[in-house]
């Protein structure tokens, strides 16, 4: 596995191979590596990125603790069969006064749009530019970022990008928490009421099942478990494609909650 820094080294590798990539912020843990694992398995080469994009960031006391334990992800990526890690400096990824990209108003404006202005946009802006440097065949991407993969899908598309984004399965513990490189900055007791998020989504989940079409009483009966949180950012049920419903539509439904647990902001996502 080699380690790249820089956009001229990663061209003089002159890849002629189908080409897997996963984009990362760092903190790898095993919803990474099962991105990681599917690339390694669907194309000759995988490369990874590890860069904490600040201009994603729309709080700077979120980007001061976010972890960077960069020699075990490194370690990590080695054992996970990939190519090459892509590591590069801010300096290497951003100009004064740069040409921008704007995420839509319509999918960019509401949820994590919403609440966290200009995230998309730095996450659009870091994204165009790994893929112009990596130039992947595939594009893998979490599910636990629904909001993000339809947004970045989006950009695809709009701007005729040549990569097929490869939507990956939101990865749980045991206990049913979305994996999450900021679970690290939860205490023992956050950690438990950090369940709730999961618990309110298999709550919902049980009751469309058991025929509850009423996206108002299925939203209360989330509301009422998070309660035990912090803070509740916002608890949403709409189409797949993040369109609004006026009844849930089986098989074509996403509930998304964002609620803070202490200071860290998490969230997560059922398809139903
Ligand atoms: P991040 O390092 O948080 O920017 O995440 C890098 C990629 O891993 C993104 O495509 C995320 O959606 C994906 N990812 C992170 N956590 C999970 C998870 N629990 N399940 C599935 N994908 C995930």
């Amino acid at each position: 596995m080699k380690i790249i820094n820089t956009i001229e080294a990663f061209r003089a590798l002159n890849i002629n191979a189908s080409l897997g990539f996963v984009p990362t912020m760092g903190a790898l843990h095993s919803a990474h590596l099962s991105l990681v694992q599917r690339s390694v398995e669907e194309n000759e080469l995988t490369v990874v990125s590890i860069f904490v994009n600040p201009t994603q960031f729309n709080d700077p006391g979120d980007l001061d603790v976010y972890p960077k334990p960069l020699d075990d992800d490194i370690q990590k990526c080695k054992n996970a069969g990939v190519d090459y890690v892509f590591i590069p400096e801010i300096e290497t990824m951003y100009f004064d006064d740069e040409v921008l990209i704007e995420t839509p108003e319509g999918l960019g404006g509401i949820l994590e749009g919403a609440c966290r202005p200009g995230h998309f946009n730095g996450v659009l802006r870091v994204v165009l530019k790994l893929l112009n440097i990596v130039k992947p065949s595939k594009l893998y991407l979490g599910q636990k970022d629904a909001q993000q993969l339809a947004v970045i899908t989006k950009m695809v598309k709009d701007f005729f990008i040549d990569v097929d984004v490869v939507p990956c399965e939101l990865i749980r513990g045991d206990d049913g928490l979305a994996l999450s490189s900021r679970n690290a900055l939860l205490s023992a007791d956050e950690r438990v009421k950090a369940l709730l998020l999961s618990k309110a989504l298999f709550s919902a989940k049980r009751l469309v099942e058991a025929g509850e079409e009423n996206l108002d009483v299925i939203k209360d009966n989330m509301v009422r478990i998070l309660s035990g949180t912090s803070k509740i950012e916002y608890v949403e049920i709409l189409a797949r494609d993040f369109s609004v419903i006026e009844k849930l539509e089986t098989d074509n439904t996403i509930i998304l909650v964002a609620a803070r647990v202490g200071k860290t902001r998490l969230i997560d996502n059922i398809l139903v």
